[in-house]
């Protein structure tokens, strides 16, 4: 019996944020300004706030130029887009995140679409988004992005290849689907109609699991040999964190397989970092 290789999103994650602190040493030496990322929290979401944290800290460690908006729960939908315009002319802000979700009174979908594109580094304006179905993508989103980082670091060919995406959201499932039909797999994507689903995965030399549910992935649809990438995080009344894939089971069968926590999580963080450092560089010329 096989056992698969572990990805380590952990160490891939702290290559490309050392890769980004180069980047912005380089700016700094040429007499450019650092990269600047401002993050906007609205409420008191344990996770969320937890997530911002650590991109905040994320942005010391390169060197970014990071700014913090904490709104209270009650703010306004027109006090929330009055703060997203003046950051779009802040000429020191390349990159511009609202974290989600948002409390239920404000419409999440006109916010994100108030973000300048070129300012969208979570990549999920339909402008970024359309690029991306175009074959021309600029700023891409970043779990979907971060995990094409760890496919290629297992050097396997992905042209060609069965790829399945379990999961069909707008800032997983779809948009992941779209980075491996241009990396050139032929790609199924699968959600909560599918029909025998066992018998999709069973055919995959790629799965992405990002459904956010415990365990719904078993070992025993695995592909021997496949790329088994979860997406998941969810937390079990225990207080442990699981991914959605059965983990002891699927590694026996799988080439390779992200851990859960360890694995895609890590390069969420990192791959925001890339994109605002693109920002930076591609699309500002101040
Ligand atoms: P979502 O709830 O928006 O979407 C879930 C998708 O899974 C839907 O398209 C749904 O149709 C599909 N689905 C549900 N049950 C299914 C089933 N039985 N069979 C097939 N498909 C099914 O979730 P999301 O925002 O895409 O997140 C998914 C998971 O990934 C969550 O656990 C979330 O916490 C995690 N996540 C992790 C990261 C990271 O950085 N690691 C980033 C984003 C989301």
């Amino acid at each position: 019996m096989t056992t698969a290789k572990i990805i380590d999103g952990k160490q891939v994650a702290a290559d490309v944020r050392k890769h980004v602190s180069l980047g912005v040493q380089k700016r700094i030496q040429q007499g450019l300004r650092p990269p600047g990322l401002a993050v906007i929290l609205v409420g008191t979401d344990p996770a969320s706030e937890v997530y911002v944290k650590n991109k905040t800290k994320a942005c010391e460690e390169v060197g970014f130029h990071s700014v913090k908006h904490h709104l209270s729960s009650s703010t306004s939908q027109n006090e929330l887009l009055a703060l997203i315009e003046e950051l779009n002319q802040d000429e020191a802000v390349d990159g511009i995140l609202v974290q989600l979700p948002l409390p239920s009174h404000i419409d999440a979908e006109s916010i994100l679409e108030e973000i300048l594109p070129d300012k969208d580094v979570d990549g999920f304006h339909p402008y970024n988004i359309g690029r991306l179905v175009q074959r021309m993508p600029l700023l891409r989103p970043c779990t979907p992005k971060g995990i094409m980082t760890l496919l290629n670091t297992t050097s396997i060919e992905l042209r060609g290849k069965e790829a399945v995406v379990v999961g069909a959201s707008n800032i997983v499932g779809r948009p992941m689907a779209m980075e491996l039909l241009l990396a050139g797999c032929t790609v199924t994507i699968t959600h909560r109609f599918t029909l025998n689903l066992p018998e999709k995965v069973s055919q995959a030399d790629i799965v992405v699991v990002a459904a956010g549910k415990p365990g719904l992935v078993k070992g025993e649809w695995i592909k021997p040999g496949a790329v088994v990438i979860d997406v998941g995080i969810n937390r079990l009344p225990d207080g442990h964190l699981v991914g959605d894939v059965e983990f002891e089971e699927a590694e026996k069968r799988a080439g390779w397989i992200t851990p859960v926590p360890g694995g895609v999580g890590p390069m969420t963080v990192a791959t925001l970092m890339e994109n605002t450092l693109y920002a930076a560089n591609h699309l500002h010329k101040k």
